[in-house]
């Protein structure tokens, strides 16, 4: 006999964690299946930075994506802050208590390298950004932009970067009951007929949306009144089990992204303070959390400073080195990065890190050129919602919207039968196994088979 629940989610990156922990707090009875670790795919990789809408802004023509980083920009700031302080975003549903996330950096920067015509004056000027860029002059610069040489202009956005272990791991503690980590998820449900009428499309319990879940311990049944996938590129097989692949399509854009930290042992070693504050850089890399500009629509090299299992300080290097580099072998992207590296920082010493790649596929609702959409995509087709947040920072975006589509699907909570109970009774707590949530995923450049060279 399956277990009915309001909504199952699939998938534990940031869309479905945050989903999960706004559903739960709006007395929905809900649980998250995870197939390996929460966030394993793109989230964990994910450089962490909380886009207020700046870098968009620098397209020119990205006024959408810009404004819709901006406002879920806010929202992150609410839920960063101390629950007691006031909220300033948009009302919408409620929000997650993020406060206890460490936040490895309060602000981003962007950089020029010497020589490039500015056109981020007239940026800083534009009254449409929401969040301007600030012009630091040489004196009020902090490593390691103290030592750049003339000719190098330096921005601070008021964009904080997360560290992203903690921030899954502040979602998830909450609501580690109702995680699920499964080792298959078998999907079923009677589809409408093509032409059924409006008021049919309303999924309530006689609508069969069935998940057969395998656990380590045994198989579960559950019967959600609405199916979510957050899986980002899962979403494709498990809307294909639906026959909703085609209706729903994805896209994949690659990366290859590098990763670099010192490579001798003294250094490397070296324990730090889990929560820099961005000021001193006694040993290990110099904290940087920036944009290189250049004068395309992308940053040439974004690097932030995410700290490994062991403190050290590592280098996680994006922006358009990580697009260009696809077609790249990790040593050719090393060598491209390290090329880059010497023309971007020409005034640090560089000599003794060592490198690694990985390559990571950013799955996205498909855009009808193949381009990052500018807002996250989620779809709904009867009892099934698909959502890709497009960015991490969209997430807030993304479940708002699914709570769109559960308003028009007349999807309330339950009345529970406890009145008593918050949140209500698990749906499958009397099971005859226990159930195991998922574990924390771990950074790539923590993976003990990870080649450095
Ligand atoms: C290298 C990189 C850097 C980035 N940097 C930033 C940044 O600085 N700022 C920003 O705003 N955005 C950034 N992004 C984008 C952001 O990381 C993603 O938009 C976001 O993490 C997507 O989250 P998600 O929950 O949709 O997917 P994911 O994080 O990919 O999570 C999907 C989850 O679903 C699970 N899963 C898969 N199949 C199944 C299944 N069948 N059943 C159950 N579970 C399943 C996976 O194991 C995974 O845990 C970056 C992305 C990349 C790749």
């Amino acid at each position: 006999m399956p277990h009915s629940l309001d909504c199952l989610i699939l998938g534990g990156g940031i869309a479905g964690l945050w989903t999960l922990r706004t559903l739960l707090a709006e007395g929905y009875d809900a649980a998250l299946v995870e197939t390996n670790a929460l966030g394993s795919r793109q989230t964990i990789a994910s450089q962490g930075i909380l886009h207020a809408g700046t870098k968009y802004a620098l397209t020119g023509h990205a006024a959408q994506a810009s404004k819709a980083a901006s406002e879920a920009a806010a929202i992150w700031r609410d839920c960063l802050q101390s629950p007691s302080e006031p909220r300033t975003s948009v009302r919408g549903p409620a929000l997650p208590d993020l406060s206890t996330t460490k936040i490895l950096s309060p602000h981003t920067h962007l950089f020029t390298t010497p020589g490039l015509p500015s056109r981020l004056t007239a940026l800083a000027a534009s009254k449409a950004l929401a969040i301007g860029p600030k012009k630091l002059s040489p004196p009020n610069r902090p490593p390691p932009f103290t030592a750049a040489p003339p000719g190098v202009d330096l921005y601070q956005l008021d964009e904080p970067v997360l560290d992203i272990p903690s921030l899954l791991e502040t979602l998830a503690v909450p609501v580690r009951d109702r995680l699920i980590h499964a080792n298959d998820v078998e999907l079923s449900w009677d589809r409408l007929p093509a032409g059924a009428s409006p008021s049919e499309k309303c999924p309530n319990r006689t609508r069969k949306t069935i998940a057969i879940i395998t656990t380590d311990s045994g198989t579960l049944a559950l019967h959600p009144r609405v199916l979510i996938c957050t899986a980002g590129s899962g979403n494709e097989a498990l809307l294909a089990q639906l026959g909703l692949a085609a209706d729903i399509p994805m896209q994949r854009r690659p990366l290859h992204m590098t990763v670099a930290r010192f490579s001798e042992p003294g250094v490397s070693v070296s324990p730090l303070p889990p929560r820099p504050t961005g000021g001193g850089e006694s040993g290990g890399l110099p904290l940087l959390y920036a944009h290189c500009i250049s004068l395309s629509d992308k940053p040439r090299a974004t690097i932030t400073t995410p700290i490994d299992a062991l403190g050290r300080r590592v280098w996680l290097i994006g922006g358009q080195l990580a697009e260009t580099g696809t077609a790249r072998s990790p040593h050719d992207q090393i060598a491209a990065t390290k090329a880059e590296l010497t023309k971007i920082l020409p005034w640090l010493d560089l000599s003794r890190l060592e490198f690694t790649t990985f390559r990571i596929d950013r799955a996205e609702g498909a855009h009808p050129d193949s381009r990052r959409p500018d807002t996250p995509v989620v779809r709904c087709e009867e009892s099934v919602i698909a959502c890709w947040p497009t960015k991490l920072v969209l997430a807030p975006l993304a479940t708002a919207e699914i709570f769109t589509h559960l308003r028009a699907l007349g999807i309330t909570p339950l009345p529970s039968k406890d009145p008593e109970a918050s949140p209500p009774a698990l749906p499958f707590a009397h099971l005859p196994f226990a159930i195991s949530p998922p574990g924390l995923a771990t950074p790539p450049w923590d993976r003990e088979d990870t080649p450095w060279t």
